[in-house]
């Protein structure tokens, strides 16, 4: 099963062999238990004829398969129960909006300005005018922060609609989990009574067959009945090319906005809006000179903005252009729009977490391994022009979802633990001084 694991990539095994677990070994037959018959089914389709040769190999005789079907009880409802429907309460309960992220806290500028207003006028009437709505744009430039503005004014504006948000993956994820546990009428009972899905960094649906296709019947179901669908997605509808073209025509059926890099008047007015809001006051003079400086994304103008308070608290004299040119030397560094290659994110990374280049590039999947080589894949996402199948290829011959993968893991990584961001920082200054 490890072996086939590999082979068939983490997509699938996570689908096809997770809800699989040996039975018993008897007669030269090995019995897998599954949780109903669309898995014994699919696993037979896929892969029996691999696995048997597997078996052979591991272990030298011929060994048969078969499956029994075994439902976990707790999970399984008494057959005279109906499905229940999809209660309207505790689908909110799943939406967590983020509060904070607001319409009137996001600062408008020439970069988002289309974006931003589209977002308001699909708030006051969904489902109308602007149906589907996709924004694009780069990391950190504020596609989440105006999703969850949208769900907000629309909780506001109107109480009795059905809004979720929700990130590609979690889609995916409640889709498995909703196969595993024989529960998909509920998962399309809920899926499809909303009265707006939103449905964040819709490029991680790439590569994920199945939940692409549901994703494409949700869509046309909601679609169908005038259902306002909202999705962001790292780039344009023509560029999402692995996903299938009907649904990319879908998608450009709609309104299409991007959001581009702030310009300096932007980032100024964001830095004392974000300031402000943080009770914080910083000297104009260190405003411009951050807001000259940080230049490629609201996140680092962010995470610029917090090391600076950081600092302030500690020494309780007031800021210097100079204190804010030391402090964040190493996000200036980064931030130099300079190219640079995979080899030498590869050997810089690969120096600091102590292992061997031929290691990252490899396929050995412990943790002291797996983590530089996703952090490594991370960074070229972020600091070369590749496309992620070059990308994938640089590192051994990988495949263009394994580089999505790692490099949703290390932002999710980022957003939660501000040392990491830290080491990020510093990992990206040593490879841009590397490069000099
Ligand atoms: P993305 O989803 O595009 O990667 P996010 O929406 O997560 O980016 O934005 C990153 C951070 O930058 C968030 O904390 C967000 O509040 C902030 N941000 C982005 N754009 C703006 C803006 N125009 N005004 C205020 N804050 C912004
Ligand atoms: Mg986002």
């Amino acid at each position: 099963m490890e072996s086939l694991r590999a082979e068939i990539g983490e997509e699938n095994a996570d689908l096809w062999l997770r809800p699989a677990e040996p039975f018993s070994l008897e007669g030269g037959v090995l019995t897998l238990k599954v949780p109903n018959k669309f898995f014994s089914d699919g696993i037979k389709e896929r892969y029996q004829k691999r696995l048997l040769t597997l078996f052979r190999e591991s272990s030298g005789a011929e060994i048969g398969l078969d499956f029994r079907v075994e439902r976990d009880l707790t999970r399984v409802l008494p057959p005279s129960d109906p499905v229940p429907e999809a209660s309207p309460q505790s689908d909110f309960a799943l939406s967590d909006l983020n509060p904070r992220y607001t319409f009137e806290n996001f600062v408008i500028g020439e970069s988002n300005r289309l974006a931003r207003a589209t977002a308001e006028s699909i708030a006051k009437s969904p489902g109308t005018q602007y149906n589907p709505y996709v924004i694009y744009g780069g990391v950190g430039l504020g596609k989440t922060h105006l999703m969850h503005a949208i769900g907000n004014a629309m909780r506001r504006q109107h109480p009795k609609a059905r809004v979720l948000y929700t990130t590609s993956e979690q889609f995916a994820n409640d889709f498995i989990t909703s196969l595993q546990n024989n529960a998909i009428d509920s998962f399309r009972a809920k899926y499809r009574s909303l009265d707006c899905l939103l449905i964040d960094d819709i490029q991680f649906l790439i590569a994920k067959e199945r939940s692409e296709q549901e994703f494409f019947h949700t869509f046309n179901s909601l679609f169908d009945s005038r259902k306002q669908i909202i999705v962001s997605s790292d780039r344009s509808p023509k560029e999402m090319t692995p996903l299938e073209q009907r649904l990319i025509s879908r998608l450009e059926w709609g309104f299409v906005a991007d959001i581009k890099a702030p310009d300096l008047e932007t980032r100024i007015a964001i830095l004392r809006k974000k300031a402000a809001i943080e009770g914080f006051s910083v000297p104009d003079d260190v405003v411009l000179f951050v807001a000259s400086s940080v230049k490629t994304n609201v996140r680092s103008l962010e995470g610029s903005l917090i090391r600076l308070k950081a600092f302030q608290s500690m020494t309780g004299t007031p800021l210097t252009v100079d204190d804010a040119r030391d402090i964040l030397k190493d996000t200036i560094m980064a931030d130099d729009g300079s190219p640079v290659r995979a080899e030498t994110i590869q050997r810089v990374v690969a120096l600091k977490y102590s292992v061997e280049v031929k290691d990252i590039k490899g396929h050995q999947r412990t943790a002291s391994i797996a983590l530089p080589r996703q952090v490594a894949m991370y960074l070229s996402c972020v600091m070369t022009e590749m496309s992620s199948t070059d990308i994938g290829r640089a590192f051994g011959g990988k495949d263009h979802s394994t580089v999505l993968h790692a490099r949703k893991k290390i932002e999710k990584k980022i957003e939660d633990d501000p040392f990491f961001l830290e080491l990020i920082n510093r990992l990206q200054a040593d490879i841009k001084a590397a490069e000099r």
